[in-house]
């Protein structure tokens, strides 16, 4: 028998006031002692359809930390997913272990199984420490997998896209703030030469900007100077940079405390998720500063539809740019909408999101 604790009781209740808070449907705990197995798979919102988001194996410090961070990335998805105009609601998973000790065929598969035990609800795919060839052994077990390798009748790597829509989403910021979308001549600084990192470079290179770049590892940061000619700037000192546009390409929450009042760019625009450290203290903060931020989940939503079209159908490479070209002037008309109503640029997107998702819940009532 089970024996509950009251300290175990109250966890539970705070559980449930986390998923109240931010309005998740459902969490799934999966666990499998013998592979080794320690997953959860959160739905934030199938309003608009099956909740799409991929899986991360990370090596959280605690469970609690794993949950948070789950909860966290689902509800964003659902935001992403809606203002990418695209019929899939918001979902994520995290494996909680060491990837380079824990991940092998067993594992993959048997999570595989978790996700076809949903019957489509949830839809996976890649996300940090997991590749096309992991995507493989899960799809072994479940039909319920996107972004698989181009061989195997997926969308490949999603970089490519990702980079061509923040690209977009820069584009429309230059417009808004400088009359003109042109970048030639202006000063970028590119945090995070990774992959999405490395291909909006090669955008940016086109247009003879100045670019300016950091990455923790050396290597890369100088494999990104030499073919862009791009000057390698250290991990803090890309904060303190007299450049345009600030880019953060690598991991979220960067623009936070500690930096917002560092930062002397016109423009943030960047491929990392998350990167307010708080949407609503640093969205205003950055309105104090005069700083335009086109928000993440955005401009960033080309992985996702991507991925998304893989799954929904009618894939083509061709449709997949054409709707991420969208993303320029969604940006543009949300720039213009937060000037209007005086609210941060975050605040402008999700409000549009959550109006789509409004929206087809009036049309499904509908007779
Ligand atoms: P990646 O892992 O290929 O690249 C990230 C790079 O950032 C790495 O080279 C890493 O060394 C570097 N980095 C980490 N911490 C840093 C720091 N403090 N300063 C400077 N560099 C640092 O990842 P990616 O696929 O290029 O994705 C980049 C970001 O965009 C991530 O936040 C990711 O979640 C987000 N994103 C990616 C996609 C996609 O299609 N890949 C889609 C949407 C969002």
């Amino acid at each position: 028998m089970i024996e509950i604790k009251n300290s175990e009781n109250v966890k539970e209740f705070e559980i449930f006031g986390e998923l109240a808070k931010h309005h998740h449907e459902q969490v799934i705990f999966c666990n499998d002692t013998e592979v080794g197995l320690k997953a959860i798979i959160s739905i934030h919102n199938t309003m608009l359809g099956p909740a799409l988001g991929g899986t991360r194996m990370w090596n959280y410090a605690s469970d609690m930390e794993a949950l948070n961070d789950v909860l966290r990335l689902a509800r964003g998805m659902t935001f992403k997913a809606s203002i990418s105009g695209l019929n899939l609601g918001g979902g994520k998973a995290v494996i909680i272990g060491d990837a380079a000790k824990l991940k092998n065929e067993k594992l993959l598969r048997r999570f595989g199984r978790f996700i076809e035990n949903l019957h489509g609800k949830y839809i996976t795919a890649e996300d940090v420490n997991m590749s096309p060839d992991d995507m493989e052994y899960i799809a072994m077990e479940t039909k319920y997998v996107t972004g698989l390798d181009e061989s195997l009748g997926g969308s490949g790597d999603p970089s490519p896209v990702t980079a061509y829509g923040v690209y977009m989403g820069m584009k429309a910021a230059a417009k808004k703030a400088y009359g003109n979308d042109s970048l030639v001549g202006k000063k970028i600084a590119v945090q995070g030469t990774g992959h999405v990192g490395m291909h909006l470079l090669e955008y940016l290179s086109k247009e003879n900007v100045k670019l300016f770049v950091s990455d923790l590892s050396e290597e890369k940061a100088k494999a990104a100077a030499a073919r862009f000619g791009a000057v390698v700037v250290g991990e803090s000192e890309i904060y303190d940079l007299n450049v345009d546009i600030y880019s953060p390409c690598a991991l979220g929450a960067t623009v936070n405390d500690n930096t917002i009042e560092r930062l002397k760019c016109d423009i943030i625009a960047g491929a990392a998720n998350n990167q307010l450290g708080d949407d609503v203290v640093h969205g205003k903060r950055l309105i104090e500063k005069g700083i335009l931020y086109a928000p993440d989940f955005l401009i960033n939503a080309g992985g996702l539809i991507n991925v998304g079209i893989n799954y929904l159908g009618g894939w083509t490479k061709e449709r997949v740019y054409k709707k991420t070209e969208k993303i320029y002037q969604t940006t543009l008309d949300i720039l213009n909408l937060a000037e209007r109503e005086g609210v941060s640029t975050q605040e402008a997107a999700m409000k549009l999101a959550i109006k789509r998702i409004e929206d087809v819940a009036r049309v499904k009532r509908s007779m």
